[in-house]
């Protein structure tokens, strides 16, 4: 429920129809702070704050079409909400107005939208200059504390960077992820599962390049282990090499 309500949100704060969102974050993941990222602060913090986003032609200049979404594509609910994408602010709009007037339009819209805007965006920019690298993922994310508490705990990002396929980006007790705890919490050890995955095949990565430091593993699996006792054993029994 709260993934759907997330979904829905994007739509209703004209942050892009889901598919072309999650299209261009592929891209930025893929190309991370390259010539290639759609918004790399490599070329100035505003440009990957907000300016990149009123070049319309930059990312597929740069990715190229949208092709990285087929997933999605398929799915009629994200076809939906595409299809569907400029009647969700409306529809709140007339809603917002109907219930409070002029007064509930400027706060529940214009405000809105701005907040979620710049906070947002904050995760694109700030993370990617100020904060600590707790990760060696050869970009630019940090962890930036600030962010995390705006974003509800989507600051904490040079984790997410490390381990991209987690829901989870607070990784340490203190980190506080307000998302990860609501959303997540009865799902705590599948999402956890996935998380030692991820790690497990960074370790072999590493082992079979021979780079990077066995560290780099060992805080999400000591975790996971205290999470979830037999999921680490369990995995490492069955893991094979890619
Ligand atoms: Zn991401
Ligand atoms: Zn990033």
């Amino acid at each position: 429920m709260a993934l759907i309500t997330s979904l829905l949100s994007k739509p209703k704060s004209l942050a892009g129809n889901p598919i072309d969102w999650v299209s261009t974050h592929r891209y930025h993941h893929q190309f991370c702070d390259s010539d290639r990222d759609p918004h790399s602060p490599i070329e100035g913090f505003w440009f990957s704050h907000m300016s990149w986003l009123f070049d319309t032609d930059t990312v597929v200049e740069r990715c190229g079409e949208p092709t990285n979404v087929g997933d999605l594509r398929q799915q009629p609910f994200y076809k939906f909400l595409q299809g569907t994408y400029i009647l969700h602010p409306i529809a709140l709009g007339v809603l917002l107005y109907a219930l409070g007037g002029f007064p509930f339009l400027v706060w529940g819209m214009g405000v809105r939208i701005v907040w979620v805007y710049h906070i947002t965006w904050l995760v694109n920019s700030a993370c990617h200059v100020w904060g600590k690298q707790a990760w060696n993922t050869g970009d630019l994310s940090r962890n930036n504390w600030w962010v995390a508490l705006l974003a509800f705990g989507e600051g904490w990002h040079n984790n997410h960077h490390a381990f991209e396929y987690s829901a989870r980006h607070g990784l340490e007790w203190w980190q506080l992820d307000m998302t990860w705890k609501r959303a997540f919490r009865k799902r705590q050890r599948s999402c956890t599962r996935r998380v030692v995955i991820e790690a497990l095949r960074k370790l072999l990565v590493c082992t079979n390049e021979g780079h990077g430091k066995p560290s780099y593993i060992v805080t999400p699996i000591v975790e996971a282990r205290r999470v979830t006792p037999g999921v680490v054993l369990e995995l490492t029994s069955h893991r094979t090499p890619t």
